[in-house]
């Protein structure tokens, strides 16, 4: 966003306004909530996406774009400095809005061999019954992402820092390769939300959000975006909203704009509580390992330092075996106040779920060999993912002590 005299407006500035005004009916300053499925219209005919206007030429049907929903892609298009944005029923249908609206039969795709568990499970199941080739890659290892592309190749999809393992994938490099091949770059930013990492300078195409975590921020709602270039956020809306039909619902678009006006002032405390966090659960006798972007000891601690301008609130860490995790995750239940062990992340609440590896490599990832070593030296056994809150970190700490002890 820009000042009228073009000075670039700082973050806080712009997830207050973007997408906001006053509205001219009533004067309120608070944004409207607009639960109409249908427009009153002076267009005489015209019932299909391929005669859409819609948008600012005038609201049709809410499954084509409602104002409310509009107004929050303003706001993560502004956020995360792309032309447009898609907003979607989940993450899982921004996902599936990417590869439907990219992919067809006879297409090979390049997904990450470690990513969000229901986008390893959909690139791996539903596409192939569609007849789209999927390559699962360790994309931190360039090498092999340079050798998995094929003529065919349509798409690459990436996720930095990866769900649950905090691996980093070089965006500006896959992007170099995705270009020289023609195929798109998407990439999954849920960890990082739109404030860790500028991806449109490290030449993504499409970048993905599940708004239910940081950008939402509260709990309280489900949604997804994906945030790119007009002409092919336009597509996507003609596939993915208009005949798939996974949109956002105004109510949701409203509580999610709410979250994502403080969510650079968030950014800021999730990332200074989690550095705090990780820096406590070094140094504790029961923990062998701690994988996070802020901190020296991340293996790719460079890389996190020129890609990452926020290094979010996601931790992970390791306990020793997977019987050692179990038990902690039982004490964790047992006795945690603060911290809720819960799925999710990106709450103003701390989270923490175990996650053994035996169980995600059976049901989601199917890594072998160097694949799933590679894995391994990041996750052991199973690591314990840790979405810190907001709230003060000697709070979150001396809950966790209780239950590392
Ligand atoms: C949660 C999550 C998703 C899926 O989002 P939903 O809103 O739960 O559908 C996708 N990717 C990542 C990295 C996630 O953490």
């Amino acid at each position: 966003m820009t000042t009228q005299k073009n000075r670039p407006m700082g973050p806080m500035t712009t997830a207050i306004h973007a997408g906001e005004a006053p509205d001219p009916a009533t004067g309120a300053s608070a944004p409207p909530l607009h639960m109409s499925s249908t427009f009153v219209t002076d267009q005489v005919a015209g019932f299909s996406a391929h005669d859409l206007e819609g948008g600012d030429n005038g609201f049709l049907y809410a499954r084509w774009d409602n104002p409310t929903v509009a107004m929050l892609e303003k706001k993560i298009a502004a956020l995360q400095s792309t032309e447009a944005c898609l907003c979607t029923a989940s993450g899982m249908a921004a996902a599936t809005a990417i590869f439907l609206t990219f992919l067809s039969a006879g297409d090979h795709v390049i997904v990450s061999d470690v990513s969000y568990a229901g986008v390893a499970e959909l690139a791996r199941e539903t596409l192939p019954r569609f007849g789209v080739e999927v390559s699962a890659v360790n994309m931190s290892d360039l090498t092999a992402v340079a050798a998995a592309i094929r003529p065919n190749t349509r798409l690459i999809h990436t996720e930095s820092p990866v769900n649950p393992i905090g691996r980093l994938t070089d965006l500006a490099a896959v992007s170099a390769f995705a270009r020289a091949a023609g195929a798109l770059h998407s990439s999954d930013a849920t960890f990082a939300s739109p404030l860790g990492m500028d991806t449109v300078a490290l030449g993504v195409d499409l970048t993905m959000h599940s708004i239910t975590k940081y950008i939402g921020g509260h709990g309280d709602a489900v949604g997804g975006a994906v945030a790119g270039r007009a002409d092919l956020v336009a597509r996507m809306r003609a596939e993915a909203s208009i005949h798939h039909g996974g949109i956002l619902s105004p109510f949701n678009a409203w509580l999610i704009s709410r979250g994502a006006a403080t969510l650079p002032l968030r950014m800021k405390a999730h990332q200074q509580g989690a550095q705090t966090v990780a820096e406590w659960l070094e140094t504790h006798p029961q923990v062998t390992k701690v994988i996070y972007p802020g901190l020296a000891s991340h293996p790719q601690a460079d890389l996190a330092a020129t890609q990452m301008r926020n290094t979010s609130g996601m931790i992970s860490f390791q306990v020793g075996d997977a019987a050692t995790g179990q038990r902690i995750a039982q004490q964790m239940i047992d006795r945690l106040q603060i911290v809720h062990y819960a799925v999710s992340l990106g709450h103003h609440r701390s989270l923490i779920f175990w996650m053994e590896t035996a169980g995600l490599m059976d049901t989601s990832f199917h890594l072998k060999g160097d694949q799933l070593e590679a894995y391994r030296a990041y996750a052991g056994d199973g690591v314990f993912r840790l979405s810190v809150g907001l709230e003060e970190a000697p709070d979150v700490i001396a809950d966790l002590d209780l239950a590392l002890s």
